[in-house]
């Protein structure tokens, strides 16, 4: 039977913003919950209102000093220099803003909300969630909590020893992988664009496959910029069955970041929404189903529809062929600035794209042979 799914979502987020000028100043869960109604693709009781996680939850990943001084910087809206220094809060990048700590708890507890929802029967996609680059005593890369890395060790307690980490965000999920290095019942496996031009450039090349007892437990597959569909579903299609094949995960979190998509400004990968779909597609297809994360994406519109196809596909909906004029009113009406003069209409004219394609590359061929040398 198929089950049911639930979108962990919550309008609160339109007052839990990051502050003017920051790439995560733009609507994202409240828009994709109000594109959806506008769509008619989701009935009220799928919608799970978001709730905060505790204090509990968070120091199953964060060091209580950290914590400690988030709460504090929130409560004045203000940063010491003793906690920027230390913490890496208060910046540019980590600025205080109702999103720092009362939006980060509400993305928390969303994910947990979508771990529980999976663990009873339900299919749970949790869109604020994914916050990887934070690491357990510091923000990081705009993420103050970790989320993904909550939920991993959530699912660890409650007694899973295979558990395995996909993250399809533009960029490594240094927190994540930094946490579980020296883990083997945490697999983390990420798809990003190479360190050698992207945040957050220290980590996430080839070579660190974990140390200790997680040796061989963290995989990433860092690549060249203008990645297409083809090229990044080559890396989908080899590498997951393989992963599945050797590390026989019990369960599995899946970050989906729409950062890679080609309208990102942020990020110089080029996919369609069509190959981010399809990248979803093979994953369940080889791992059934998983716990869902939302994570990067800086164009709003490109993301909500993204998401709008994650959607429809796990609450079984066929994806329509256009927009509603609702809908399209809808996306016409965000506040957004485009960094580039590319006619981007075709967004609005329909849900899905078409695929985006190229030749595949040697340096491709060439990553995705030594990953499945290691894995065989
Ligand atoms: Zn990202």
């Amino acid at each position: 039977m198929q089950k049911k799914a639930k979108l962990v979502a919550s309008l609160a987020y339109k007052n839990l913003r990051y502050t003017n000028n920051h790439p995560l100043r733009i609507p994202r869960v409240s828009l994709l919950m109000e594109f959806l109604k506008a769509m008619d693709l989701i009935e009220e009781e799928e919608i799970v209102e978001s709730k905060p996680a505790t204090l509990k939850d968070l120091l199953l990943f964060h060091e209580e000093e950290y914590i400690n001084a988030l709460r504090e910087s929130d409560s004045c809206q203000c940063v010491k220099r003793e906690y920027r220094e230390r913490f890496n809060i208060g910046t540019y990048e980590n600025p205080i803003s109702p999103a720092m700590w009362k939006g980060s708890l509400l993305a928390t507890g969303s994910s947990l909300q979508a771990a529980d929802l999976f663990l009873g029967g339900f299919l749970a996609f949790n869109p604020a969630g994914g916050m990887h680059h934070a690491y357990s005593n510091k923000a990081n890369g705009f993420c103050f909590i970790n989320d993904p890395g909550i939920t991993l060790q959530y699912l660890l307690e409650k007694g899973y020893r295979r558990i395995l980490y996909i993250d399809l965000d533009a960029h490594h999920c240094d927190g994540v992988q930094d946490f579980f290095y020296e883990d083997d019942r945490v697999f983390v496996f990420s798809i990003h664009q190479s360190p050698s031009y992207a945040f957050p450039f220290k980590r996430g090349f080839f070579e660190e496959r974990g140390s200790g007892k997680g040796r061989g437990y963290n995989l990433n597959i860092p690549l060249p910029k203008g990645i297409k569909d083809n090229e990044y579903l080559l890396v989908v299609e080899e590498l997951i069955p393989l992963i599945a094949q050797a590390y026989k995960p019990e369960i599995y979190v899946l970050q989906l970041g729409t950062d890679v998509l080609a309208e990102d400004y942020l990020s110089k990968f080029e996919l369609s929404n069509f190959g981010f779909l399809k990248a979803f597609d093979i994953i369940r297809e080889v791992l059934s189903d998983g716990i869902y994360l939302g994570g990067g994406g800086y164009n709003p519109i490109a993301l909500t529809r993204a998401w709008s196809l994650i959607w429809c596909r796990i609450s079984n909906r066929e994806i329509p062929k256009e927009l509603s004029p609702r809908a399209i009113g809808l996306l016409s009406s965000v506040e957004f600035e485009e960094f580039d003069e590319v006619d981007r209409s075709y967004m609005l004219k329909s849900l899905l794209d078409n695929p985006r394609k190229d030749y595949i590359r040697e340096e491709v061929k060439d990553i995705v042979e030594r990953a499945r040398n290691e894995l065989l």
